[in-house]
């Protein structure tokens, strides 16, 4: 199934609903007033309630539309605090994205207590990786070499996992990363929600998709004329 909506042009971030308008804790909402948010992005307002209502959802919308808080309050919603596993897990292409990702992750729940969000990349040393993991987290942020290196390692477990983001998910696969996707998903449950967020949407991420995805809505958000 395909929603399509219809942007108005040039801003990806029109505003178009509130999220009061969504099954949200108080604390969340609350937190993202006090960050400006006072209304859905369209993206956002077309994914969050699909996502919240626990299906796959394959989102397209353009860079700078909001996707980051649209699947990081889909997965947050789905944490339970008081179990210290990895319950989300978000690939990224890169560490600079993936550092992106995980700030606006720490800041959409930072009302929430205690949720803790590791970033996982290459380029930086296992050393600190491995002690923060030996401390628990549960939201992991990184990108799919340095993610699958530590399922390989033992130090990461993906048995608890409950949301699998994969975000621009189209230079994930430029980038070479397909076999070291595969590997993680193998090692995450079969009842995970899988969201898939990308910019673009070729045919090797609609491969991807068919693959990984139990009855996905593709959302869309049509770019302006
Ligand atoms: P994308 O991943 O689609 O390229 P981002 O998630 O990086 O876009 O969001 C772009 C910018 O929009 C960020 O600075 C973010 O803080 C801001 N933003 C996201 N959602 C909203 C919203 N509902 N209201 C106002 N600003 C928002
Ligand atoms: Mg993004």
């Amino acid at each position: 199934m395909t929603f399509v909506s219809d942007s108005t042009p040039n801003s990806g971030l029109v505003h178009d609903g509130a999220f009061t308008s969504l099954a949200l804790v108080p604390e969340l909402l609350n937190n993202l007033d006090s960050l400006g948010y006072h209304a859905m992005t369209p993206i956002q307002a077309d994914s969050l309630p699909a996502m919240l209502a626990g299906h796959d959802v394959i989102a397209r919308a353009k860079t700078g539309s909001g996707k980051t808080a649209a699947f990081g309050l889909g997965l947050l919603s789905r944490i339970v605090v008081a179990q210290f596993r990895v319950q989300a897990l978000v690939l990224c292409p890169t560490r600079e994205l993936a550092d992106q990702v995980a700030g606006e992750i720490r800041r959409l729940a930072r009302s929430l207590s205690n949720v803790k969000v590791l970033t996982l990349c290459g380029g930086a040393p296992f050393g600190p990786q491995l002690a923060s993991l030996a401390h628990g987290a549960h939201v992991v942020v990184g990108t799919p070499g340095r993610v699958e290196e530590h399922l390989r390692k033992g130090s990461l477990s993906l048995d608890a996992l409950d949301t699998l983001v994969l975000d621009e998910a189209n230079r994930m696969l430029d980038m070479g990363f397909q076999a070291a996707m595969d590997a993680i998903v193998r090692e995450t449950p079969n009842s995970r929600q899988t969201l898939l967020f990308s910019a673009t949407y070729s045919d090797d991420v609609r491969a991807i998709a068919e693959g990984l995805m139990r009855d996905p809505l593709t959302v869309e958000v049509a770019e302006a004329h």
